[in-house]
């Protein structure tokens, strides 16, 4: 998922051929790649194919894909890798989709990759609906958009015989979102493409952004229990639901920065046995995120001492009797991070998204591109073109118009991050 934000487009315009630049010669193939005869073939190929590119994002988004339940999407996945004729297509152990498209040399090698989960429950109807220009159904833009795009641009690279410099590994990756806890990329980073990674790109939701900066988050189930008992009959012992209120009163006074930008959530809770009965147990849902580790490191140590100050004071309120306890699980844990404005693979993708006269909107948001860049290797996610609302609802919706840019920008990036 990604989080709007942009930050710094023009320090990074100056970045490019400002004297504090990471290199000596600023990086811009853009303007090169435009005039090659077989990438323009290329680009010309992913304008005409646009209609069937879209065809493919609806197929897709109509195979249900909840969170740890890709399997049928995945295999999908699979068979198109293969129609389009990528090399050694399989499935890793953890579910997610490979395949490869060789360049001259094995190195460096890209991992152009998009996500297959989406965030909703396996019973939801995941129909795609019409209406001129605009498509509505849940994940068609997130990512169905990114999965089609990919298979679009292996068949104009293919189309207009573009060899890129090093090869291209193209991957649907598992549980991108919510508590799926980017388990698919993590998987593929340190195990699957352990040490093959040279640079990696997520195409990841609709419009032209450059995700360059990681927010980080941390996630916990927190449970309080205790004896519980009839709500008349056992009055006088402490109560978890009780506990869970201090405790949610205590985080919702908590300061967090707003630079850099820091932020919680009580998301879920639930518990409870009956109107007249003081519950065994109650729980919540806590979501932290920050792009700065520090900040949040430091809010996770309030986040702890808050509940740990509710279970105390719900204890002590009643003398200790029907003494309650606390498990906070974290079920979430999505590394901070950044590349540099400067750095050579956004400077790439800013090059080719000027040379098509795209906006130039560099962003930050919590994606694949977190665990990579937790690794070192350079990471950014982009968008995947035409426009789109509603993520994460049912009602989502995705524009088709001029969607074809987004195809050509991931093709172009594809094709400067391959050399
Ligand atoms: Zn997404």
């Amino acid at each position: 998922m990604r989080i709007r934000c942009a930050v710094a487009a023009l320090a990074a315009a100056v970045a490019m051929v400002g004297p504090c630049s990471a290199h000596a010669q600023t990086v811009d193939p853009g303007p090169r790649l435009m005039n090659d005869p077989a990438v323009r073939a290329a680009l010309n190929d992913v304008q005409l194919n646009e209609p069937a590119a879209i065809e493919e994002q609806v197929r897709l988004c109509e195979i249900p894909a909840p969170p740890f339940m890709e399997t049928a999407r995945a295999q999908a996945y699979a068979d198109a890798f293969r129609r389009v004729g990528l090399r050694n297509v399989r499935i890793d152990k953890t579910g997610n989709v490979l395949g490869e498209r060789p360049g001259r040399a094995a190195r460096p090698n890209l991992v152009l990759s998009a996500h297959l989960d989406t965030v909703f429950p396996a019973e939801t109807n995941v129909t795609v609906t019409r209406k001129g220009p605009v498509l509505r159904g849940p994940g068609i833009g997130d990512d169905c958009r990114g999965l089609a795009v990919l298979l679009a641009v292996v068949r104009a690279l293919d189309a207009a015989k573009v060899q890129t410099g090093g090869s291209i590994t193209f991957v649907g990756t598992v549980g991108e979102e919510g508590l799926g806890d980017l388990r698919g990329v993590k998987a593929l980073v340190n195990d699957t493409l352990k040490g093959q990674v040279d640079r990696f790109v997520s195409v990841d939701g609709t419009g032209y952004g450059i995700t360059h900066i990681s927010v980080g988050s941390l996630r916990y189930r927190v449970t309080f229990a205790g004896p519980g008992g009839h709500s008349y009959g056992a009055f006088g012992i402490a109560n978890p639901v009780h506990a869970l209120g201090r405790a949610i009163a205590g985080l919702a006074d908590i300061r967090p920065p707003a630079e850099p930008r820091t932020t919680f959530n009580v998301g879920r809770i639930g518990g409870g046995t009956s109107v007249n009965s003081i519950s065994a147990d109650a729980w919540m849902e806590v979501d932290m995120r920050s792009a700065n580790p520090a900040a949040l490191r430091d809010l996770d140590g309030k986040f702890h001492a808050a509940v740990d100050a509710a279970l105390a004071a719900e204890n002590a309120r009643w003398d200790q009797k029907g003494r309650l306890t606390v498990t906070k699980m974290l079920v979430g844990d999505r590394p901070a991070g950044a590349v540099a404005a400067a750095s050579d693979i956004v400077q790439r993708a800013v090059s080719v998204t000027r040379a098509l006269g795209l906006p130039i909107e560099l962003a930050e948001g919590s994606t694949d591109a977190n665990a990579p860049m937790s690794l070192n290797i350079p990471a950014i996610t982009v968008d995947a073109g035409g426009s789109g609302t509603g993520a994460h609802t049912l009602d989502e919706t995705f524009d088709t118009t001029d969607s074809w840019r987004g195809t050509q920008r991931t093709l172009l990036i594809a094709i400067a991050l391959s050399e």
